[in-house]
């Protein structure tokens, strides 16, 4: 006997108090498929705002949508994207990824001035 998970994938819209979804009946196998169909039906990719108020970057180069929303074509006209965490908090994570980078460097010459 063998098995195997199967993977797939719905969409929700975030418009407030909506419950539109797209592929729930398991007939998306992952957020690329997901996205190309939704976007023939009208759904939009919205970005986050920076923190100066204005949208920043839907999809990041390496494919990451963490920074937008996914807004059904009913809820598009009245939707409010969110704002990004403040670049402060960005900033700090930022030194804290060096800080071990470097730090990781460090340990693998063996810590030598
Ligand atoms: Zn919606």
């Amino acid at each position: 006997m063998a098995g195997k998970p199967l993977y797939r994938y719905v969409l929700t819209c975030d418009g407030d108090g909506c419950d539109a979804t797209l592929g729930a009946n398991g007939e998306l196998e992952n957020a690329i498929v997901a996205r190309t169909i939704a976007a023939t039906q009208g759904w939009a990719l919205v970005p986050k705002l920076r923190a100066n108020g204005k949208p920043g970057k839907a999809v990041r180069s390496d494919g990451n949508t963490a920074n937008a929303h996914d807004v059904c074509p009913d809820c598009q006209p009245t939707f409010q994207p969110e704002r990004m965490a403040s670049r402060a908090n960005t900033y700090v994570r930022d030194l804290q990824e060096e800080n071990q980078r470097l730090r990781a460097q460090l340990s693998s010459r063996g810590h030598q001035p």
